[in-house]
């Protein structure tokens, strides 16, 4: 299977919620963990029994869900600023951004179990998730 029959097999596999969800928290950690959630390796795993495929690794998963689960855009590296979580101006609810861009990630929030950590770091985006923050800040 190619990258993208594995990504609408999976989506198909597990619904739109959890395919969203599994998306999304791969790239909700800053700076990325080495290991995938119990949760998600689960899933793969499962996935790969009933389809007969190979084991995804944690090397392959971040290849194969590469594109953003709302626009299906392909994520692009970048290099953003960590910010304090009380910093950031929430005018637009949380749980509304997860819906409408979840992968703007123009800054990224500083991981609190951390007590050092760099100024910046390496993030992955959606330019669409972007664009629709953008607007979305302005219209309100
Ligand atoms: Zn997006």
């Amino acid at each position: 299977m190619t990258p993208e029959e594995i990504r609408t097999r999976f989506q198909e596999f597990v619904g739109d919620e959890d395919y969203i969800n599994f998306v999304l928290s791969l790239y909700d950690r800053f700076p990325r963990p080495e290991n995938l959630h119990l949760w998600q390796e689960k899933l793969l795993t499962d996935f790969s029994n009933k389809f007969g495929t190979d084991p995804i690794n944690t090397t392959d998963v971040y290849k194969i869900f590469s594109h953003c689960p709302i626009h299906d855009f392909e994520l692009k590296p970048d290099k953003v600023v960590i910010v304090n979580g009380n910093e950031i101006a929430a005018s637009i609810p949380y749980e509304k951004e997860r819906e409408l861009f979840p992968l703007a990630n123009v800054n990224a929030p500083r991981d609190l179990d951390r007590f050092e950590y760099p100024e910046s770091v390496e993030v992955v985006y959606c330019e669409r998730c972007r664009e629709v923050k953008n607007a979305a800040q302005h219209s309100s």
